[in-house]
């Protein structure tokens, strides 16, 4: 990992990119296209064109792509290599990730498996067993969310999927070989019916692959009871996140006000903090969306979660359409690269386990985190 690199990455989350139709010419085929399981992350939005999901860096780093035709950075084909530019020069080759074979597959009842699960970065297989959020009925949806303009532009994928399937896809992605880690999301509904819904999901996998513990993560709904953490943990998965979004408590009521009206700040730590004593340290996940807060509260949610024994993966906010925000800016990729770099120094000093067997840097391209850490010689 190289430092140039990280801060390469933070302009292309932050400013977007574009690609030459040559460029573009295999993504779908050859190459892995963006499905739309849940969010969208582009600046704009390309329901006739086939994006990456994704591409790497040179020293193999992750970053989500994210169209956007304001951008001076550029992606074309040269001499049969994918260039980036900044517009004027060139910056470096970059590669595509290769479009798995199960996407063509369909499961035994005949559902098209990309419909149900997809690959998010290098390899982690990605399942949102319920594609839906009481929220947006209300108008009450995190600011920053784009979930239900996302689904009704690409209607891409089932929204409700069933258990055999999930355990299918599993199969068929894991037997290729490349996929090391699975994600699991939903919407907010039943705290019951979600438990048995996510065990029912882990143990198909596990019948299909014939793993003993599924390597991977779930993000539930949030604010679970010690008992409610115990049932995901004997469930079979490796690791659980929760997505609290913003770290101080005031701009958490702003930014997210149904989510908050729902679930506290202080639940979500204690919550946290459950999690940690049943998954084990590094086991456990505070999400975050950066760049809504200041740096000072971002920093001071990273020192309170690495300090009771959790791994934080702060995604890069995107002003994408259909949220609330769509249009706004986000801060400077240096502010992002600073706070990123005090960030992993907090999680360095706090020893908290990498937990890379359930969750690693080529699991997504867009959090900094991960690749701030390898910096330091960490995952
Ligand atoms: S809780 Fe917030 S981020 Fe999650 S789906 Fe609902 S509106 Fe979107």
């Amino acid at each position: 990992m190289n430092h140039k690199y990280l801060e390469l990455k933070a302009e292309l989350l932050v400013n977007g990119v574009n690609a030459t139709p040559q460029a573009l010419k295999e993504v779908g085929s050859k190459y892995k296209e963006q499905n739309h399981g849940l969010f969208g992350w582009d600046f704009e939005n390309h329901q006739d064109l086939a994006l990456p999901d994704d591409f790497a860096l040179p020293d193999g780093t992750i970053v989500q792509f994210r169209k956007n035709s304001h951008s001076s950075y550029l992606v074309d084909l040269v001499d049969s290599k994918l260039i980036l530019s900044d517009g004027k020069a060139p910056i470096c080759t970059v590669a595509w990730l290769p479009r798995p074979s199960f996407y063509n597959k369909s499961t035994v009842s005949g559902n098209k498996m990309v419909k149900i699960g997809q690959i998010g970065g290098e390899d982690c297989l990605f399942f949102c067993y319920q594609n839906y959020c009481s929220h947006f009925s209300r108008n009450e949806q995190c600011l920053f969310c784009n979930l239900v303009e996302t689904s009704t532009t690409y209607n891409q994928v089932l929204k409700k999927k069933e258990t055999e399937d999930i355990g299918e896809v599993a199969r068929a992605a894991f037997s290729e070989g490349t996929v090391k880690h699975i994600l699991l999301t939903g919407g907010c509904f039943n705290h019951q019916k979600e438990i048995e819904l996510v065990s029912g999901i882990v143990e198909s996998i596990r019948e299909h692959t014939g793993l003993n513990r599924v390597p991977g993560t779930i993000l539930p709904s949030p604010a679970k009871t010690m008992d409610e953490i115990k049932r995901y943990h004997a469930s079979g998965i490796g690791a659980i996140g929760f997505s609290m979004e913003i770290w101080d408590e005031k701009l958490y009521k702003a930014v997210c006000p149904g989510k908050s009206s729902d679930v506290s700040h202080d639940m979500f730590v204690d919550s946290i903090r459950n999690a940690v004593d049943v998954f084990g340290e590094g086991n456990v996940y505070g999400v975050l969306v950066m760049g809504l807060e200041p740096r000072e509260t971002f920093l001071e949610g990273v020192k309170t979660l690495a300090g009771i024994g959790a791994n934080i993966v702060p995604f890069v906010w995107s002003p994408n359409p259909g949220s609330k925000l769509a249009g706004h800016r986000a801060p400077t990729s240096k502010w992002y690269v600073d706070a990123i770099l005090e960030a992993a120094e907090i999680v360095h000093d706090a020893k908290v386990p990498a937990g890379t067997q359930n969750h690693c840097y080529k699991c997504d391209g867009n959090s900094l985190l991960h690749d701030a850490l390898r910096l330091k010689g960490i995952g």
